[in-house]
């Protein structure tokens, strides 16, 4: 059975990307060994990461002032780290809480210092992005998240941080459109998103915010030491970095972060248009602050929703139920979905819906 993949996370990679990563499993570059046999420090393995960080680089249009980094535990354990490094226990950081993800870094910042929330989203249920925040002056950074995997809003600007360091979490839409990377003091990422296999975090950071803080940090949380290391502070998950290296080249190939607006622009506001024009669907979020990359949705009454799924199981739709903690309905479209796929679901909704209907 064909499967249309519109998970959310770990989601679709480009085919060429899954076949190129088994065959150096198999083999690795014709070396006669796997890529999950050579050493983390050997030439060869070195050239990967290197590539990969000179890429993320190099598509960021950022300078010698960054470092670029691959650190592990998740999107989730980033969201200590960064407090960790630079939030004093004394100091006060900014966050904007619009979704699960958002609260969850805020949370973990608690650990460390103290956190004023500068924009909340809840009284409406997360269903947009509130770009108008009251920053108070002398804040540590301003946190935030660009793209609201569950809740499916996505910021479109950069937030005035009142001269605050910006920090933000890019896990589900980086390399989805060129962004004004060089506003940002540090960026972290999941890459199980658009970036690859998860196991590993893409960490971009503006190297004059570290060290400013008083607390000790243990090396292998401390960004400094993986910036002295070269991002090779212990064994780094390999396999997780090669996988994201084959998905850059292929970003790179495509024609990189402009193209793959232009495709996050056809496929989204080909879905948002059809679930605009079939009653039967109702989107979860504001126009103007709707993802290019999950959207969410639902009908209303459950019985049929749950009908609806059940006819997604059939056709092999994969991944269209919603967060648990949202309900509805999400249909994520990564950089590697390809259109068909995105019209042969709207096929089966129009049918599904002319039957309801
Ligand atoms: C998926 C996701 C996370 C969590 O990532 P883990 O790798 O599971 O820790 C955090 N933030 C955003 C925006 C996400 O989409």
């Amino acid at each position: 059975m064909k499967r249309y993949n519109f998970n959310s996370g770990p989601s679709i990679l480009p085919q060429e990307v899954l076949e190129q990563a088994a065959a150096a499993v198999h083999d690795f570059n014709g070396l006669g060994l796997s890529l999950l046999e050579i050493g983390h420090r050997t030439s060869w393995f070195v050239e990967v990461i290197e590539e990969a960080r000179a890429l993320i680089k190099e598509m960021m249009g950022i300078g010698d002032d960054y470092e670029v980094l691959y650190v592990q535990g998740g999107a989730t354990t980033s969201f200590m780290q960064v407090p960790m490094n630079l939030l004093d226990t004394d100091a006060t950081a900014a966050y904007v809480n619009n979704g699960i993800w958002g609260r969850k870094a805020i949370q973990e910042a608690k650990y460390f210092g103290n956190v004023e929330v500068v924009g909340s989203t809840e009284d409406r249920n997360n269903s947009y992005i509130e770009k108008k925040l009251n920053v108070p002056s002398g804040m540590s950074y301003l946190h935030f998240t660009t793209n609201n995997t569950v809740e499916g809003t996505e910021w479109f600007s950069v937030p005035d941080s009142n001269g605050a360091p910006i920090v933000a979490d890019m896990s589900s839409d980086i390399f989805s459109r060129p962004m004004d990377f060089g506003k940002y003091d540090l960026i972290y990422a999941g890459a199980q998103k658009n970036v690859g296999a998860a196991g590993v975090v893409i960490v971009v950071v503006k190297k004059d915010i570290l060290g400013k803080i008083k607390r000790s940090i243990p090396p292998i949380m401390d960004y400094r030491e993986h910036i002295k290391a070269d991002s090779l502070l212990n064994t780094p998950p390999v396999f997780a970095i090669y996988v994201s290296l084959l998905t850059l080249r292929w970003i790179k190939k495509e024609g990189g972060l402009a193209e793959m607006e232009k495709r996050a622009i056809a496929r989204s506001s080909r879905f948002y248009d059809f679930l605009d024009s079939t009653p039967l669907y109702r989107p979860l979020v504001d126009k103007e602050d709707r993802s290019r990359m999950n959207a969410t949705f639902a009908i209303d009454d459950k019985a049929v929703e749950d009908e609806f799924l059940q006819v997604c199981k059939e056709t092999g739709m994969v991944g269209v139920k919603g967060h648990r903690s949202v309900g509805g309905l999400r249909v994520s479209m990564y950089n590697a979905l390809p259109m068909e796929d995105l019209e042969a679901l709207i096929s089966v909704m129009t049918d599904f819906a002319n039957k309801k209907g």
